[in-house]
């Protein structure tokens, strides 16, 4: 049952689809619905824009290119600094819509919209500062210019795990860099998109700068908006499976694609490592967001001399972390996004005790409603077990056991994905030398959280390409334009 403060805040959500500027009501269109995953109670109906739709949102934000590209980036910049003003004003809602729509704790919601909002900071920042560069021809007769100009109208693509801030990250460089957009949310998560849609027409973006479609059927939107050679460009985050299939259809209009796709995350604590710091990290790293992260540990391998003790201190904490909706207060670890998310993880649950890993707590789904999953860590499992070699996506720990440097390292790099990787060790030389063979985008050293909106996030391998925030986001919807200027005729 929703409470009274929850069915009012849902109720300033727009439940249409938002072109041109306008809210467009779901009278005519289907509906789909949105659930509370802990009880699978409908919170709201959201229109399903047809492929109609979304080419109109196109049309909408093919019109406003060209002046949103000259308007001076001071003004885009004063847009995204009052959308982070009013999204910080907001903060709790925005929370409070997040851990309703897809269930992770409310603690965690709020540190999804700082998260968030730091794009918002970050990209008003930016958007004033998109250097040029000149050098001289190396025959010196002449000068070469470079400046930078917006790609041109993008199609943004956002999963559940992170409605807002996978937005945001997406959403404040296209716009600093002076592209629009036509965003589609995630049709298990739209809430958060559209009520930023309404803030976003608040803080001052023009009509038809920002267009936001959901949809029941992504698969046909897209495709209808990939073939249309008046897009420029695709920002996606989600699944490997979908992100490499969109990169296909994308290179017909060779359009720039930024891909943030699944990652396999390595977590190495060596014996020289702080434990009571490794154990903390390594909680935050797993259990974050129920383990629904790209970012999560995903293997974790530990060097056998100090693996009792660490284990033993983990237990600990993992038993006593507490399980429940995510607008409880004190809950700690939520639930996973849908019946058939938990059975995945029960799966590589059994799979790996079957490969003769040893359970040490959890390791059952529990009773409905919700999809909720004991938070479990599962000893010596085997690398070959589906637990070391799937994105987990759950609150499920496996540990693996190593004695020699090289093994580990072999593991870490043992996978398509290369988002992520994590080590522990007080040794300089040796933390040097990890960082150095993990072939991974990002790496955290004695540290179980790195995302930060000055960073630029990325993978490599099969975690995509691309990276956002950082000095590089705006870059990845700014095309480089080369003139030259020849010294005589
Ligand atoms: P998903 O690929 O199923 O869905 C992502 C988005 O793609 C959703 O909006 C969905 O509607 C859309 N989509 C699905 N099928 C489509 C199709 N055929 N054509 C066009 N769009 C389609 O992924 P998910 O389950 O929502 O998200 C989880 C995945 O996202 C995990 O693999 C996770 O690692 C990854 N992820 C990566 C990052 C990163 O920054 N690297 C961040 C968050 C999540």
């Amino acid at each position: 049952m929703l409470k009274p403060y929850e069915t009012e805040l849902l109720g300033r959500v727009e439940p249409g689809f938002f072109i041109d500027g306008r809210w467009e009501r779901p009278d005519t269109r289907e509906l789909f619905n949105v659930h509370d995953p802990s009880t699978g109670e409908i919170i709201k109906s959201v229109a399903s824009a047809t492929v109609e739709d979304a080419l109109r949102a196109l049309d909408a934000a093919a019109g406003a290119q060209q002046t949103w590209a000259s308007t001076p980036s001071r003004v885009r910049s004063n847009i995204l600094r009052r959308a982070f003003d009013l999204l910080t004003a907001r903060k709790e809602d925005f929370a409070l819509l997040i851990s309703l729509e897809m269930g992770k704790p409310l603690a965690e919601a709020r540190d999804e919209v700082d998260y968030g909002a730091e794009f918002l900071r970050w990209f008003s920042e930016e958007a004033v500062r998109v250097r040029g560069d000149y050098r001289p021809t190396p025959e010196g007769t002449g000068t070469i210019v470079v400046t930078h100009r917006p790609v041109g109208p993008t199609y943004v693509i956002t999963p559940w795990n992170y409605p807002l801030a996978m937005a945001t990250r997406k959403m404040a460089p296209a716009l600093a860099a002076g592209c629009t957009v036509v965003v589609k949310p995630a049709e298990l998560t739209p809430l958060t998109t559209n009520y930023f849609a309404q803030l976003l027409a608040e803080a001052g973006v023009p009509a038809g700068v920002v267009n936001v479609v959901p949809t029941s059927d992504p698969a046909a939107q897209s495709q209808a908006l990939l073939a249309d050679a008046r897009l420029r460009k695709i920002s996606f985050t989600g699944s490997t499976a979908v992100g490499t299939a969109l990169m296909a259809t994308a290179a017909t209009n060779a359009l720039r694609t930024s891909m943030e796709l699944g990652g396999n995350a390595p977590f190495v604590v060596f014996e020289d490592a702080d434990l009571d710091n490794a154990v903390q990290a390594v909680v935050l790293a797993k259990f974050r967001n129920t383990g629904q992260a790209c970012t999560a540990a995903n293997r974790v391998i530990v060097h056998d001399s100090i693996a009792d003790d660490f284990v033993e201190r983990l237990s600990k904490r993992v038993n006593a972390m507490k399980v429940g909706r995510g607008t409880e207060a004190g809950v700690e670890v939520g639930l996973l996004i849908t019946p058939k998310a938990r059975d995945n993880v029960s799966r590589l649950v059994e799979d790996a005790l079957n490969n003769n890993a040893t359970l040490v707590t959890g390791g059952k789904p529990l009773a409905a409603p919700g999809n909720f999953f004991q938070p479990t860590v599962i000893d010596r499992v085997p690398p070959n077990a589906a637990l070391m070699n799937e994105e987990i996506f759950g609150p499920v720990l496996g540990i693996f056991r190593f004695t020699a440097e090289t093994e580990a390292v072999e593991l870490a790099n043992k996978t398509p994905f290369g988002l992520v990787g994590y080590v522990f060790t007080e040794d300089l030389h040796r933390g040097h030398r990890m960082i150095n063979s993990i072939d991974t985008g990002m790496m955290g050293l004695n540290v179980g959280a790195i995302s930060n909106a000055a960073a630029p996030f990325g993978g490599i391998k099969l975690s995509g390409l691309g990276r956002e925030g950082g000095f590089e986001g705006i870059h990845e919807y700014l095309s480089p334009k080369y003139t030259l200027l020849p010294h005589q005729r």
